[in-house]
């Protein structure tokens, strides 16, 4: 097992859409190991392959709240959302200490392969569903920043601007 690396923003690997996974082998294993190991570490509440450098459509999410188990998403894809939508504040390990309100769908249905290549589908709802759409927005190449609406986008610029040092490139 190992610790990764996490890529910050505005690391250009993470505004590039992720490749699907053909090969479900040890390698992948290895991955889905290294990011839990990775999340846990710092305390994250998911984390996409591209954060890590590794140019796969592979996430995990772990909400740690006794009630869910972790999930390795392979491949996977939201196939329906609520169009009740919550407005919440959510933070990003790519963008170490800043937090914002993000609008997301309340409850989602995400389709995915385990690590076995098997099919599944899984319904979460609040937290799990908020989790799920970050980490499925990177693997498209997209960060929080983006969902945000155009006054908390403008506040990102400017807190970018004066404080640089914060998202090293
Ligand atoms: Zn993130």
């Amino acid at each position: 097992m190992a610790i990764l690396r996490i890529r910050t923003y505005p690391d250009p690997i993470l505004r590039r859409r992720t490749k699907p996974v053909r090969a479900f082998d040890l390698k992948l294993r290895e991955l889905v190991r290294d990011l839990f190991e990775t999340m846990y570490q710092r305390n994250g509440l998911g984390l996409a392959a591209n954060q890590v450098g590794v140019d796969a459509q592979v996430c995990v999410v772990d909400l740690r709240d006794g009630r869910l188990p972790p999930y390795a998403f392979i491949n996977p894809a939201i196939t329906a959302r609520s169009r009740e939508g919550i407005v919440d504040e959510e933070g990003c390990l790519s963008f170490p200490g800043y937090f914002d309100r993000v609008r997301r769908s309340r409850r989602v249905t995400v389709r995915y392969q385990d690590l076995n290549g098997e099919v599944r589908e899984v319904e979460l709802v609040d937290l799990a569903a908020r989790a799920v759409q970050h980490e499925l927005d990177h693997l498209c190449g997209v960060v929080f920043v983006q969902r945000m609406a155009v006054p908390r986008r403008l506040r990102f610029r400017i807190a970018r601007l004066l404080g640089r040092a914060k998202f090293p490139s």
